[in-house]
């Protein structure tokens, strides 16, 4: 599912909706503290791939909680 920034009406890259599904805006638009670059891996079985996401301090703390939760139940 496409979702578009709320700052520049552009689509939102695939790899970072995956990473942070609630996230507003677009790497550009998110300017507003400190950036973390987080390698994720998505897809499934043969047909995986490595992205590299941008997130800011906020975004990334978000993305490390919910990455231990997923991890806990597993
Ligand atoms: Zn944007």
């Amino acid at each position: 599912m496409e979702q578009i920034c709320n700052g520049c009406d552009n689509p939102i890259q695939a790899g970072r909706l995956k990473a942070l599904p609630g996230t507003k805006v677009c790497v550009s638009c998110s300017t507003a503290g400190k950036k973390k670059a987080v390698t994720i891996t998505g897809g499934d079985r043969e047909d995986t791939f490595n992205d590299i996401i941008i997130m800011d301090d906020r975004e990334y703390k978000e993305f490390v909680k919910d990455d231990l939760r997923k991890n806990t139940l597993d």
